[in-house]
């Protein structure tokens, strides 16, 4: 195993290889990542809807999302290898008069940020996607540039262009211990299952576990794990592509086609955090009555596949991207709440900036410190959470 790093990243989901592909791509020294999991990607990043979205209710947010799917975009002009992304459009339906009085305010926040999202009516809605029982909508709206990618894709060519540019990324190497100097106040390198490294720069991008493992540092950062559930079927086409993905925002159901079939998720608000993975069958039975119920074809589909996986939820549903302070050379890049996939671009993109310049140039991230639990500021939360 490597011995030392200029900057070691722990964490080998969608964020740590994007940020490993930034830094390697400045030429940023020796950058190391270790993963502990037998490969990239196994954990939330493998196991979500590959959603990808713009349709937030905070400006941040809609910038990450907005600088990432621009380079979903030209993905493969950038990094060399294929992704599949489907640019079908998330359609957000609307039930109450508070969600669509919430949807009006993010409907100006989309214009003034240059989105080209569309205001749909009932009818329209029952016009364009025939499929959607329109009980109780109000309205809704859509964003062609939203839609769907390959989790995998994007895991695996961030950590091919990383080791293209230098990196080193190693699997099955767990990460115990966070090294201090005698102050106790500057990083100086990991403890791991297979050795020590010594290391300039330590950035956490370690999705649900990140409390855990920023506590062997000594400091708090107020991620929980919550579980969160998806079926898939069997082959399913009664429904004609490109279907969009749909959301029903007030039971967070949310459908898309995968793989010849259609996907199902739901969060279970009830869920308290734990760090449970098992399918929870009763919450399963739930969520198909509830897809039926709003896509009233889905009752021809048969469930093919079920799983489980965890959000890495912050009390504001934003992630941390901040230095870890008072520790110097500590940083964080974690907590993305159930959105982390359609983020990764942008999130490594500041995070390098953030390690490497220390600041982030590209998009204002100063909502995203740490410090906005305790400094009594009062910050918006996201309200599009599903
Ligand atoms: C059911 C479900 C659906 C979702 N749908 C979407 C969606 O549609 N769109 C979207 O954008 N997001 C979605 N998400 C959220 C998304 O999956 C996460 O936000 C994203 O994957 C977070 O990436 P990450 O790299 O931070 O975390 P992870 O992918 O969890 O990676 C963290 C890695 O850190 C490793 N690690 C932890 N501790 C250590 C240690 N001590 N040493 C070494 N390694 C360690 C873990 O093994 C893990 O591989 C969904 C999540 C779930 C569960």
């Amino acid at each position: 195993m490597e011995k030392s790093a200029d900057i070691l990243i722990v964490g080998g989901g969608c964020i740590g290889v994007s940020i490993a592909y930034h830094l390697a791509r400045r030429k940023a020294g020796r950058v190391v990542l270790l993963e502990r999991g037998e490969f990239l990607g196994q954990e939330s990043t493998g196991k979500c809807a590959g959603g990808i979205r713009a349709q937030f209710s905070t400006e941040v947010n809609v910038r990450l999302s907005l600088a990432s799917i621009e380079r979903f975009e030209r993905w493969e002009e950038e990094l060399g290898f294929p992704l599949q992304f489907r640019q079908w459009g998330y359609l957000f339906l609307l039930t109450t008069d508070e969600l669509e009085q919430s949807f009006r305010r993010n409907f100006e926040l989309w214009k003034r940020l240059g989105m080209k999202a569309e205001w749909l009516t009932t009818s329209d809605v029952g016009k364009r996607f025939p499929y959607v029982n329109l009980e109780g909508v109000q309205g809704a709206t859509f964003h062609q540039r939203d839609g769907f990618g390959d989790p995998n894709d994007i895991t695996q060519g961030y950590a091919k262009a990383a080791r293209r540019e230098g990196a080193v990324i190693e699997t099955e190497v767990t990460v115990t211990g966070i090294d201090l100097d005698s102050t106790g106040r500057r990083v100086v390198g990991v403890r791991t299952d297979n050795g020590e490294i010594a290391a300039g720069s330590v950035i956490l991008a370690t999705g649900a576990w990140s409390r855990t493992v920023a506590a062997l540092a000594n400091v708090d950062v107020p991620i929980e794990p919550f579980r969160r559930q998806i079926i898939t079927t069997d082959k399913f086409d009664l429904i004609k592509d490109p279907w969009p993905m749909t959301v029903d925002l007030s039971t967070t159901l949310y459908c898309h086609r995968e793989s010849g079939g259609v996907l199902i998720g739901m969060s279970n608000e009830e869920e308290p955090p734990s760090f449970n993975q098992t399918f929870d069958e009763e919450y399963g039975e739930k969520m198909l009555m509830t897809a039926m119920g709003r896509i009233p074809l889905l009752e021809h589909a048969s469930p093919r596949a079920k799983w489980a996986g965890l959000y890495e939820t912050t009390p504001d549903h934003h992630p941390i991207i901040d230095k870890l302070e008072p520790v110097t050379g500590l940083f964080i890049c974690a907590g993305f709440s159930g959105h982390g996939l359609m983020h990764a671009p942008a999130a490594g993109l500041v995070t390098s900036e953030l390690v490497l310049d220390g600041k982030a140039r590209s998009i204002d991230i100063s909502r995203l410190r740490l410090s906005r639990f305790s400094d009594g500021t009062e910050l918006a939360d996201e309200r599009n959470v599903i």
